[in-house]
């Protein structure tokens, strides 16, 4: 299926909806080298606590979305003194290095970096779901439907409803990234 049958926005204009937000976080581990920035499209791949990540031994795999923090080491070339936070999209799948019985959750930050980050502390503030996992006849698909998934995020996290708090006006703090909760929404 080409990207033109996809929704190019996802969810409505008055923000998530339950069960989102979802959060996680960890420390950015190595992956399997499976070539993703040779592609063009790095993977930050996270631990899978599903202690401290209930939800996500039930998630639904596939490609979400949503932003992340990043706690840039100091001599990082893109560090600017305080957490940052970008749009990303994640896929969460199985983890083959456990025979495929636990999960693997892998983010594609949303702009470029001047240098790796391995053992950075990522946050996630995950927001939709943007499609199930499929199979790829070519790797040219493969990446067309992955630059598809970064337009969708990309245009879904521009609404206002769908921003951390303080984004724009730059009160954002450098605690977790909060958006509205369900309950708290309707102030
Ligand atoms: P691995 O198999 O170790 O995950 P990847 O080819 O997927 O290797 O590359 C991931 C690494 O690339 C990340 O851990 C991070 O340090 C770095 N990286 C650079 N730019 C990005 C980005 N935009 N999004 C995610 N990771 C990035
Ligand atoms: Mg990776």
């Amino acid at each position: 299926m080409s990207s033109t049958s996809r929704p190019a926005i996802i969810g409505p204009d008055s923000g998530p909806e339950v069960p989102y937000p979802l959060r996680m976080s960890g420390a950015v581990i190595s992956g399997f080298g499976r070539g993703s920035k040779e592609l063009g499209i790095p993977t930050a791949n996270l631990p899978v606590d599903a202690a401290a990540t209930p939800w996500i031994s039930s998630a639904k795999s596939g490609v979400y979305f949503g932003w992340a923090s990043l706690g840039l080491a100091p001599d990082h070339p893109d560090a600017t003194g305080s957490p940052a936070f970008f749009p990303m999209v994640m896929s969460i799948g199985y983890n083959p290095f456990y025979k495929n019985d636990t999960r693997s959750a892998e983010v594609h930050v949303l702009r470029p970096f001047k240098a790796d980050f391995y053992g950075s502390e990522m946050r996630l503030l995950i927001l939709g779901f943007i499609r199930e996992e499929k199979d790829y006849s070519s790797l040219e698909a493969l990446v067309e439907d992955i630059n598809t998934d970064c337009d969708v995020a990309r245009k879904s996290l521009e609404r206002a409803a769908w921003k951390p708090k303080g984004l724009d006006d730059g009160t954002l703090d450098g605690g977790f990234l909060t958006i509205q909760d369900g309950e708290e929404k309707k102030n």
